[in-house]
This record gives C-alpha cells, sequence and structure tokens, in this order.
C-alpha cells in the first residue's frame, strides 16, 4: 500500500470575484520511502494540494475527493486525530521561513514546539533536543543557536531551522512547499543535499512541491506536473527530463538556461473563467481544433502519464 493516495481532489474557493477552480480532479501516489516533486507555474495549484493533505485551508475553501494516508481519510478524521498527524506523522517545510517562524520566540523554543506537544517534554528537554536537532543541521554552534532569534540569522539559516523542526519527530511522510524559495544557488544545494540525506536517514517519504526543476531533478524519484490546476503529465525523473511528453513539460524544460531560456509564449489561463478544451491550448503550438473544444483525458504509457490529444 502507498504512503499516500490522493484520489480526485478538487479545490474551489469561494471570492468575491467568483469561484476559483484550484485543484481539479487531482490524483497522486506516494510510494514509502519515495520523493515525488510537483512542479509547475506559481499559481497552477501545488501548494494548494499540500494545504488539502494537511487539512490547513482557509474557510472559503470547499474540498472533495479522499486523501488516504496509511489508510485513514485525512479528509474524514476528526480535528485531534488531524492535530495529532501534523507535525508528527506529516510534517510541513513552508517556503517563507520569515513568514513560518515566529519572530518574537527564540529558535530552540520553535525548532523544540514538536517535543512538547506531541511528546509532552518539558521546555528543558525541548531545548535540548533543539540542540541535537541543529547540529545534526551542520549549525557550527547549536547551544549558541537556540538562544537567538530568527532576525539574526540568515535566510538560509533560518530554513534550516525549519528543516530540523520538521524533522523533529521522524516523520513518514515530508511536505516541503518551495523549500529553496528566495535562496543562492550554493544554498540550494546545500539545503537539498541536508533535506534528502535526512529523509533517507529516517525513512520518510517526501512530496516536494517546487518550481526549480532542478531542485526536482536532483531529488525526486517521481515528477508530476500540474497546469492550471490539473495533472498534464508523470513519469519517473530519469525519463520525464530525457523526453518530456506534454508540450508545456516541454515548454518548462526549454525556458531552462542550459536548454537556451526559451520561454513559454503566453499566460496560465484564470483558474476563475472556464476556459473550454484543452487548458494548455492558448500557448500551444500543436493545438489543432480537437484541442479547442475537447477536454483530453489523462492516458496511461508504460509507467507514465498524459494529458494530451497527441498521445491518443
Ligand atoms: Fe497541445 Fe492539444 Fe496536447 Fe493540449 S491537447 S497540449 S493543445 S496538443
Amino acid at each position: 500500500m502507498p504512503l499516500l493516495t490522493v484520489e480526485r481532489l478538487n479545490v474551489v474557493f469561494t471570492t468575491h470575484q467568483g469561484r476559483v477552480k484550484a485543484v481539479k480532479n487531482v490524483s497522486i501516489t506516494i510510494p514509502h520511502q519515495e520523493t515525488l516533486a510537483l512542479i509547475g507555474e506559481t499559481g497552477c495549484g501545488k501548494s494548494v494540494i499540500a494545504q488539502s493533505i494537511l487539512r490547513l485551508l482557509p474557510g472559503n475553501a470547499q474540498i472533495n475527493g479522499r486523501i488516504l494516508f496509511q489508510g485513514r481519510d485525512l479528509l474524514l478524521v476528526d480535528e485531534k486525530t488531524m492535530a495529532s498527524i501534523r507535525g508528527k506523522e506529516i510534517a510541513i517545510i513552508f517556503q517563507n521561513p520569515s513568514l513560518a517562524l515566529n519572530p518574537v520566540y527564540s529558535i530552540g523554543w520553535q525548532v523544540g514546539e514538536p517535543f512538547r506537544i506531541h511528546q509532552g517534554v518539558d521546555r528543558n528537554q525541548s531545548i535540548q533536543e533543539s540542540v541535537r536537532l541543529l547540529s545534526y543541521m551542520k549549525f557550527d554552534k547549536p547551544e549558541s543557536a537556540v538562544k537567538m532569534y530568527p532576525f539574526e540569522f540568515s535566510g538560509g539559516m533560518n530554513q534550516r531551522v525549519l528543516i530540523a523542526s520538521a524533522l523533529a519527530l521522524h516523520p513518514n511522510l515530508i511536505i516541503a512547499d518551495e523549500p529553496t524559495q528566495g535562496l543562492d544557488r550554493t544554498l540550494i544545494k546545500q539545503i537539498i543535499e541536508q533535506l534528502d540525506r535526512a529523509r533517507k536517514i529516517h525513512s520518510s517519504s517526501m512530496l516536494l512541491i517546487t518550481h526549480d526543476l532542478t531542485v526536482a531533478r536532483s531529488i525526486s524519484d517521481w515528477i508530476m506536473v500540474m497546469y492550471a490546476g490539473e495533472i498534464v503529465e508523470q513519469a519517473p525523473t530519469r525519463d520525464f527530463f530525457q523526453s518530456p511528453l506534454h508540450p508545456y513539460s516541454q515548454g518548462l524544460l526549454g525556458s531552462l538556461p542550459k536548454n537556451g531560456f526559451h520561454p513559454i509564449p503566453g499566460q496560465s489561463p484564470s483558474m476563475i473563467e472556464n476556459l473550454q478544451g484543452c487548458q494548455f491550448h492558448p500557448r500551444c503550438k500543436w493545438a489543432k481544433e480537437q484541442c479547442l473544444n475537447g477536454k483530453p483525458e489523462l492516458l496511461s504509457l508504460n509507467r507514465r502519464l498524459v494529458r494530451c490529444f497527441l498521445y491518443g
């Protein structure tokens, strides 16, 4: 049985501008001890999936589908059970450490929080655990670091603090939502290596949400591509980078600097308007009549999935 299975997930937000269909009929499987990278442009629905799994969506969200984690449907369990799962069995690393960390609490207090909440340890014990975790994340002087505050650290150090906190209780599933956003290449490499090392030591699985294809390639077993709230392709990572099938995936790879930096023309459709046909057709050089009116299904090709009439 996979660790996590998301089945036919739909998420709609009611806003003053209309109904925003952020996630459309998305199904995801994450096997034990493997990493799935969910890639796509900002606003395509990736982070909404992460928030759905942890039931952290705001009150104006309507959600349906099933999210099976170790046999339990997370959309049906009571809030007390969900609170015991968050941070212990499923941990999330948010994309912006300056927002995720509380500026008025010390680093040691914040890293030690999972131990106080889930294991009932006292303040001193939780600080000791924080020292251990920061040491593990290669902080030079962890005993001093736990007494400091987020504003005294760089963005990269704060991101490592978030990773330390997320790994505290050896979660079965780590959700890393743009964990390298805003960091320079050297730091990105360090952080991704540390994250992957920790995941392997703890035998965790990971859902990595990123728009950075280099990061996704370096760490994942599977790639899943989202466009305008839909899954358009899924493949083993090596196969994906060798031969992306969907025209959007091909465009993403073509826009990398090493591939000549050819940006995909046009913009993603609004999540409010109801665009007929394939959601990518206004930007696709292969679009034909069928793509404007018909909706391509997700087709299975060997170990891959693709949503495009070119493969029908
Ligand atoms: Fe392009 Fe048509 Fe395939 Fe959509 S279905 S990606 S428009 S070829």
